[in-house]
This record gives C-alpha cells, sequence and structure tokens, in this order.
C-alpha cells in the first residue's frame, strides 16, 4: 500500500471513530429546563450583526452554572468579541459546541470535560452587556451535510449549524 493511500485511511479511520463514540447530552445550564428558553429562537431574524440567530438562548440567574452538552475536550476558552467569556467544546460525531456570555470561565483550553461537567457560569459577556444573563448555545458540525440546507435566510448555513433544540431533545 502506497503511503498517502495509507495516511488516506488513518483519516477515514479517525473520521469513523469520532462517529461511532455515543452522544450523552445534558442541559447546558444547571436546573434549567425546555421552558428557559425559546424555541422559536434558532434561525430567528431580524438578528443584530449576525442577520439570524444560530442557536439558542437559555436564560438563568447570573452566576448559575453552565455545563457541558457532551463529553469532549476544549477547543478554546477565552474571550472574542461577540461572544464575551466564551467556551468551545468539540464532542462525538464532529460536533462543535460553543457556549456563549459567560461570567466566569471554569474550564481550560485541552481540557477533557464530561457531559455535565461544570465549564463556567451565566453572565452578560460580549454583546450580551446590559441584557439579561443567559447562556448563547450553538453547535455546528465540522462535516457539512448539504441536505440539511433550506430556502430560510443563510439557510446554506444550515449545513453546519444544528438546531439545538433538536439535540436537547425536542
Ligand atoms: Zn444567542
Amino acid at each position: 500500500m502506497s503511503k498517502s493511500k495509507k495516511i488516506l485511511l488513518s483519516i477515514v479511520a479517525i473520521l469513523t471513530v469520532g462517529f461511532l463514540v455515543p452522544e450523552r447530552i445534558t442541559i447546558p445550564v444547571v436546573g434549567a429546563s425546555r421552558n428557559d428558553w425559546n424555541q422559536e429562537s434558532f434561525w430567528f431574524e431580524p438578528w443584530g450583526s449576525s442577520g439570524v440567530h444560530k442557536g439558542i438562548d437559555i436564560f438563568g440567574k447570573m452566576g448559575t452554572g453552565v455545563v457541558s452538552t457532551t463529553d469532549g475536550i476544549v477547543l478554546y476558552a477565552g474571550q472574542v468579541a461577540k461572544g464575551g467569556n466564551v467556551v468551545v467544546v468539540l464532542g462525538p460525531k464532529w460536533r462543535v459546541h460553543y457556549f456563549a456570555h459567560l461570567d466566569a470561565i471554569n474550564t481550560s483550553m485541552l481540557s477533557l470535560v464530561g457531559s455535565g461537567e461544570l465549564i463556567g457560569t451565566v453572565g452578560d459577556s460580549g454583546n450580551s452587556k446590559g441584557k439579561p444573563p443567559h447562556l448563547h448555545y450553538s453547535i455546528v458540525r465540522l462535516i457539512p451535510v448539504p441536505w440539511a440546507m433550506d430556502g430560510a435566510t443563510q439557510g446554506y448555513k444550515k449545513a453546519v449549524f444544528i438546531d439545538p433544540n433538536r439535540y436537547l431533545g425536542g
């Protein structure tokens, strides 16, 4: 077998393993239920500079625990302009989970986290300053699925953005 074929096979094997790891899913705000977010808010428009809202906002008291929705590895924990204090977790199935507007961050880059493990607290950082504290939660596929695209505004981006309502058991 040629070297490039071996490399290709290893990549396919790694990608496949990612899909085989089971997802264990937890609602990411401690004590929250499905009533703590608006199920219509995914892809709501107009939505500021983003155009459409590519996630859900789960409301809670300032400082309430934010836990990872999935087992995974922390790809990023730090500050970004819009999201404020954010944590980014790579979970099974090559899905990236984005937790934004945190008050405190309670994890660090490259940490392994379990589903339900504390990663931060609810806040109003980034472009949520002055708004009711909430967790913004988005899920992004690293491997796009073109059949999820639709005719909505920016609907082609649904190839990568997953509806968190469905993910969280809606
Ligand atoms: Zn949001």
